[in-house]
Order: structure tokens, then C-alpha cells, then sequence
């Protein structure tokens, strides 16, 4: 008894060069390959203990901002929680991210699904262009968690991915 075990899938999205992938890789272990193809390789598995009790997390780092479609939409139907990513170097990125927002709404209306925006680079100080009070703001509007990061520094990436794993348990547990 006591060994209460779960499977979740946090789907990472966010333009290219905003550190998806630097993120992941301070996280996951093993590259998961028994997943769909359609997915592509990008998918780790990593079991996380956060306040005594275990959950183990798929997370895929599988979005391509140029496959539109099939694969955009199996990444926006398929996840538990999402991280939406940019760069506080890139307010083109920030940009995207509430677009991406905006589309995971669209597509998953109903649920009250776990999405975190994650501010990553934070170590870039002089090449900030966005600030946090928006990245902040960005977040009470678009309702959803908000960490600012940075995976050079490995500053607050145990935190984002305790943050998610927080997230589903709350809806899980229905409070
Ligand atoms: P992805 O395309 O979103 O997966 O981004 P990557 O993880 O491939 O990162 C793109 C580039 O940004 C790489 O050169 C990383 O080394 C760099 N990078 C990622 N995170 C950080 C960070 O927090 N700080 C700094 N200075 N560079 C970062």
C-alpha cells in the first residue's frame, strides 16, 4: 500500500532557441522511446519526489513551430499540463507564447488544464527585453502559473517542473 504511482504528460511549447530543450535536459533522464512515432524522439521520461511522494512525468520536447497540422495539433491535444516558454531576451517569443496560449485554449476549452509561462534566460541580464512585472501581468491575464528561469544557471528549473507536478496533483486531488 502507499505506493501511489501516475503517469502524466507535460508538453513543452515555445518558439526555437528560447531553451526548451536546455530545461528538459537539466530534468530528464532517459530519452523515452516507446512513444508514437508522430511524436518524434523528444520525449524523456523523469520520475520527480516532490513533498514525499512520487510522479513520474513524460515531458516532450517535440514542438516545431513549422509542422503545422497532425503534429501541432497532437501536442495541444495530448498533454496533462504545458510549459510555454520564451525567452526574456526575445519579446518575439514572448509574443508567441500568448499566441500559443490563446490556441491551447481554443483547443482544450473546457478543461482546466496546468499551464505554467516560463520566462527563461534570466542570466542574460543586459539583453532583457522582457520585463517580469509583464511576464507576470502576461500570466494573470492569460490565467495561468508564471516561473522565470534560467537553464544556464540551473536557477529555478527544479522549481518549474515541482511547480507542475504540484499543478496536476491539485487537480487530481480536486481542490
Ligand atoms: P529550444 O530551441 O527552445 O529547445 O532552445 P535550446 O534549449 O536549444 O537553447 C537555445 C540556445 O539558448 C542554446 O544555445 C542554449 O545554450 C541557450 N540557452 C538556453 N537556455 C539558456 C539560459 O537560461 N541562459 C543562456 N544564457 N542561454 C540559454
Amino acid at each position: 500500500a502507499g505506493s501511489w504511482e501516475s503517469l502524466y504528460r507535460v508538453v513543452l511549447l515555445g518558439d526555437p532557441g528560447v531553451g526548451k530543450t536546455s530545461l528538459v535536459n537539466l530534468f530528464a533522464g532517459v530519452p523515452e522511446r516507446d512513444v508514437p512515432e508522430l511524436l518524434g524522439e523528444d520525449t524523456y521520461e523523469c520520475t520527480l519526489s516532490v513533498d514525499d511522494e512520487e510522479t513520474k512525468l513524460l515531458v516532450m520536447d517535440t514542438w516545431e513551430p513549422d509542422e503545422k497540422n497532425r503534429s501541432h495539433n497532437c501536442c495541444l491535444q495530448m498533454g496533462n499540463a504545458y510549459i510555454i516558454v520564451y525567452s526574456v531576451t526575445d519579446r518575439s517569443s514572448f509574443e508567441s507564447a500568448s499566441e500559443l496560449r490563446i490556441q491551447l485554449r481554443r483547443t482544450r476549452q473546457a478543461e482546466n488544464i496546468p499551464i505554467i509561462l516560463v520566462g527563461n534566460k534570466t542570466d542574460l541580464v543586459r539583453c532583457r527585453e522582457v520585463s517580469v512585472e509583464e511576464g507576470r501581468a502576461c500570466a494573470v491575464v492569460f490565467d495561468c502559473k508564471f516561473i522565470e528561469t534560467s537553464a544556464a544557471l540551473q536557477h529555478n528549473v527544479a522549481e518549474l517542473f515541482e511547480g507542475v507536478v504540484r499543478q496536476l496533483r491539485l487537480r487530481r486531488d480536486g481542490s
